[in-house]
C-alpha cells in the first residue's frame, strides 16, 4: 500500500509526486516528491528514486525535535561512559525542556 504523502514541512501546501525521465537513459522513469507551492522560498524536493513508495517515504520522514535533542545527549553520555543515574538526569533534563515530562 502506497504510503499518503504529507504537507510541505515548510509550506504545508500539498505535495506533489512526480516522473522525471533520466536525461541520459531514455526510459529510465525516476520519482520524487515535492512541493509546488510558488511562494514557498525553499522549493523542498526529495532525490530521485526507482520505485514511488521511496519517493514518497523520503518525503515523509520528519525529525522529531525531542528524539533529536534525546539521542544527542545520549550519544554524548555514551562517549562520555558516564554512570547510569547521570544518564537518567540527563535523559530527564531533555524531555523536561521539550515539555514531555
Ligand atoms: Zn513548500
Amino acid at each position: 500500500m502506497i504510503e499518503e504523502l504529507k504537507p510541505c514541512p515548510f509550506c504545508g501546501e500539498e505535495g506533489f509526486l512526480e516522473k522525471r525521465e533520466l536525461p541520459d537513459r531514455p526510459g529510465a522513469i525516476r520519482f520524487f516528491v515535492c512541493c509546488r507551492n510558488g511562494a514557498c522560498h525553499l522549493k523542498v524536493e526529495t532525490s530521485l528514486y526507482s520505485e514511488e513508495e521511496r519517493a514518497i517515504a523520503a518525503w515523509n520522514m520528519r525529525t522529531d525535535p525531542t528524539r533529536a535533542a534525546l539521542v544527542k545527549a545520549l550519544k554524548e553520555i555514551r562517549d562520555d561512559g558516564m554512570d547510569a543515574r547521570t544518564c537518567m538526569v540527563v535523559a530527564t533534563n531533555v524531555l523536561e525542556d521539550a515539555g514531555e515530562l
